[in-house]
């Protein structure tokens, strides 16, 4: 197949790049590399095929040359990131999405949406199954993804219903793993603060909860999802619900970090618990999480100490705070 994967240059595009690449498909990672960096794709630069094409999917995008399939995974993802960049956190789910299922039917291909849990909100309803329609606050803060991502969800469908465009909903939930930046996501501060001595940022009192789905659990999830032949929307997530307290406890004895934890306002419309319901997955993909949250853990911890060994910082282009 030739892939087109939007976010190649993010965590999880990048991630998805390699294991697509390594199944023998031809990739085109295409990325504006506001929260991207290249180094994610290190791997692939030089490679047969793999390209790179550096434009902002919100624009106009031409993808020369025949395609078989539309990964659209270009977004901000973190809250902090996605209020850094409101405006193009909403372009890339709307219009970004828009661009890329009309390359997908110009082209005859599959298009998949990296859709998200937080189409649930704070949801009223756990586990969440692919049924519950959501409780969103569309004028809150995290109402710019919140909405965008809901709004790709709707395009898609509608592109499904209207043209008959093979698509793929994929609803992903707290993805960790290496190469995810500190970029305010719980797992990368916790781990960043707990390794540099700090303490870690517990927001609210942390009774509140998230499924932490380790990197390449998802993307087997999600590679399986776009071979099978069901639109979805299929949530891909480890079912394993976990208090942030609790993750604050675990980061700090795996990494003997003796810095404590300091309690932090939570953040407006912060969602108070989080667990995908994945029957579905389970039954159309024979899919389900097989690492553990400490297994996953000590892989990125080892990744973090190695980064922050050789560089002296984690991620792609200096020190992470500077983008806090
Ligand atoms: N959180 C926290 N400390 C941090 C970062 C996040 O307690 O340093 C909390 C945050 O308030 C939320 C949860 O951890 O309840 C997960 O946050 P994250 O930003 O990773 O993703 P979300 O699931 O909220 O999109």
């Amino acid at each position: 197949m030739r892939v087109v994967v939007t976010g190649a240059a993010g965590f999880l595009g990048s991630h998805l790049c390699e294991r697509l690449h390594a199944d023998g498909d031809d990739v085109v990672g295409v990325d504006n590399l506001i929260t991207g960096h290249l180094e994610n794709l290190e791997s692939l630069f030089g490679t047969t095929r793999f390209t790179f094409m550096h434009c902002n999917v919100s624009d106009y995008v031409h993808v020369p040359g025949e395609v078989d399939a539309v990964l659209h995974f270009a977004s901000p993802a973190s809250p902090q990131d996605y209020l850094e960049y409101p405006i193009q956190t909403l372009k890339v789910g709307a219009r970004g999405t828009h661009n890329m299922l009309g390359v997908a039917l110009a082209k005859g291909a599959r298009f998949m949406l990296a859709s998200t849990s937080e189409v649930y909100g704070d949801p009223l309803v756990s586990p969440q199954a692919e049924t519950y329609w959501g409780n969103v606050n569309p004028v809150g803060p995290r109402g710019v993804y919140d909405e965008a991502k809901r709004f790709a969800e709707a395009m898609t469908m509608a592109y499904h219903r209207a043209h008959g465009l093979d698509v793929r909903v994929a609803r992903i939930f707290n993805v960790y793993g290496p190469r995810l930046r500190v970029d305010g996501r719980v797992v990368s501060n916790f781990v960043h603060q707990a390794l540099t001595g700090d303490a870690l940022t517990i927001f609210g009192d942390g009774s509140q909860t998230r499924s932490f789905c380790y990197v390449d659990d998802e993307v087997e999830g999600l590679v399986r999802f776009l071979h099978a032949s069901d639109v979805g929307p299929m949530n891909i997530g480890n079912p394993n619900e976990f208090t942030i307290r609790e993750l604050a406890t675990l980061v700090l004895e795996m990494t003997g970090g003796g810095a404590g934890i300091e309690y932090r306002e939570l953040p407006t419309d912060d969602p108070r618990q989080r667990r995908p319901d994945i029957t579905r997955a389970r039954e159309v993909l024979g899919w389900e999480p097989v690492v553990p949250l400490r297994e996953g853990l000590e892989r990125m911890i080892a990744w973090y100490r190695r980064e922050l060994d050789e560089k002296g910082f984690v991620g792609g282009s200096g020190d992470p705070a500077a983008r806090r």
